[in-house]
Parts: structure tokens; C-alpha cells; sequence
């Protein structure tokens, strides 16, 4: 099923989406679904971002196609960061390129939402924590990652975490294809069958460090072909197994 989030009458709320009709549910989709009988059409309501994570874990280097195209040895052990809850955005929404680079890219992934706690987690196990999937841009200031001793202003500024369009819940994610536009032109194209570190390995080794909780994404890593992104653009990253995740870059206004 596909859960989306999103704004009606100056509320937000969660529903189950079918063809192009939204159900809405009560309180938050990860135990069992509450559904009401209020029903919208997804024209009627603006899409946000799926989920309200308490955190972003996100992976570096974890597609060797990546770690190739930027000459780096593959990591011994997953290579973690987190980004900001408040970075957060959902399809349709801006980007908001900061006045403090001058080099911002895209970053197509493919994001696994969390449904329960989880704590310390066996890899047999781990995907009976996961709630669904959906595509993300881990966007990057890549001339203050390289500046920068620690990456959290590189990955954190607001509007730097998009999400979306909605949570797919029935998905095999071992074999998605993903792709990156940009002004409709092909970036990146890879496929999660060629990730370092499986999502079970990623989940297992994260959750030895911090509690998981319902409606934390796991970003899992890009594959090759980053680049750069300016104000005007328009970025989409593609999971066909999901759906679109699109986002308008613009100057911030200060
Ligand atoms: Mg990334």
C-alpha cells in the first residue's frame, strides 16, 4: 500500500492512497490502520513529507559504483551520519540553495522508514522493522563537505532531507532500480542490488548504536553520478517501484 501525508483544510494528516483517491486515517499509519471514511482526491490536498522522523542515519559510500567514481577505498564498516529532522521536505516542495555555498548536488537514494522500536536488532530480523520505502535526495553542499571536519552542516541546512512522494510499503527492496533527473535529463542510474551494505546489515549495525523509531528514515547511499544542482532546477529522483520524488531548487531569498 502507499501511505501519504499531507495538508487539508490547514491540518496534516496521514491516508492510504489508491489510484488517485486519498482515505485518510487517524493518528500515525505504523500499527494497525485506522481509517476513516473521509475520502480525498490527491488534487484536493498538498502532498508533505510521509513520515516525521525523530532522525535521518544516513549512509556513505555504500554503492560501489560511488565509491569508484570518487576514488575512495571501500569502508570497512558502514559509514553512518545523520542529518536533521528539521531538514525535512516533502515532493513538490523547494530546496533552498544556502547562501554559504556555491556547490550544491543532488543525491538519489532510496529511503527505508522504520515502524517499531528497534534496538539492537539481528540482520535474520530486520526487515520486520521496516514500514516501507520511499525515494530521497540527500542533499549535499559538497564544497563545505569538503571544508567541513564533520558533515553536519554539508547535510543539515533545511530542505537539504526530501522524501517522498509517499511510503510504499510492499516492495522487495533488493533489486530497485533508481534514477536522478535533472531538467529531465538522466544523472544517475543504479540499482540497489549493488549496495555495499544490505538494508538488513544497515539496520542491524544502526541500531547497535541508537534506538530506531517509528517513522526514522535510513537514507541507504547514492549511487554514481552526483553533480551539481542550481537555483532553478528541477531535481526528480525516480524509484519506478515507488514513484517520483520531485523538488524545485531557488536562491535563498536573503
Ligand atoms: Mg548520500
Amino acid at each position: 500500500m502507499k501511505i501519504v501525508r499531507y495538508a487539508v483544510d490547514g491540518t496534516a494528516e496521514y491516508g492510504l492512497l489508491k489510484d488517485k483517491t486519498i482515505q485518510a486515517i487517524v493518528g500515525k499509519p505504523y500499527g494497525e490502520l485506522n481509517l476513516t471514511d473521509r475520502h480525498y482526491q490527491r488534487h484536493q490536498v498538498r502532498l508533505m513529507a510521509p513520515c516525521e522522523p525523530t532522525k535521518i542515519i544516513a549512509m556513505g559510500l555504500n554503492y560501489h559504483t560511488h565509491a569508484r567514481e570518487l576514488g575512495m577505498p571501500l569502508p570497512n564498516s558502514p559509514l553512518t551520519f545523520l542529518k536533521p529532522s528539521t531538514a525535512v521536505i516533502g515532493s513538490g516542495e523547494n530546496i533552498v540553495y544556502p547562501s554559504a555555498s556555491h556547490r550544491v548536488d543532488y543525491e538519489g537514494e532510496l529511503a527505508v522508514i522504520i515502524k517499531k522500536p528497534a534496538w539492537r536488532v539481528r540482520v535474520e530480523d530486520a526487515l520486520d522493522y521496516v514500514f516501507g520505502y520511499a525515494c530521497f535526495n540527500d542533499v549535499t553542499a559538497r564544497d563545505l563537505q569538503n571544508t567541513d571536519a564533520q558533515w553536519t552542516r554539508a547535510k543539515g541546512f533545511d530542505t537539504f532531507a526530501a522524501i517522498g512522494p509517499w511510503i510504499e510499503t510492499d516492495l522487495n527492496p533488493d533489486n530497485l532500480s533508481l534514477e536522478t533527473y535533472l531538467n529531465g535529463k538522466l544523472k544517475q542510474r543504479g540499482n540497489t542490488s549493488d549496495l555495499i551494505y544490505s538494508i538488513p546489515e544497515i539496520i542491524n549495525f544502526i541500531s547497535n548504536v541508537m534506538s530506531l523509531l517509528p517513522g526514522d528514515i535510513i537514507a541507504t547511499g547514492t549511487p554514481s553520478g552526483v553533480g551539481p544542482m542550481y537555483p532553478g532546477d528541477t531535481v526528480e529522483v525516480r524509484i519506478p517501484a515507488v514513484g517520483t520524488l520531485r523538488n524545485f531548487v531557488i536562491a535563498n531569498g536573503d
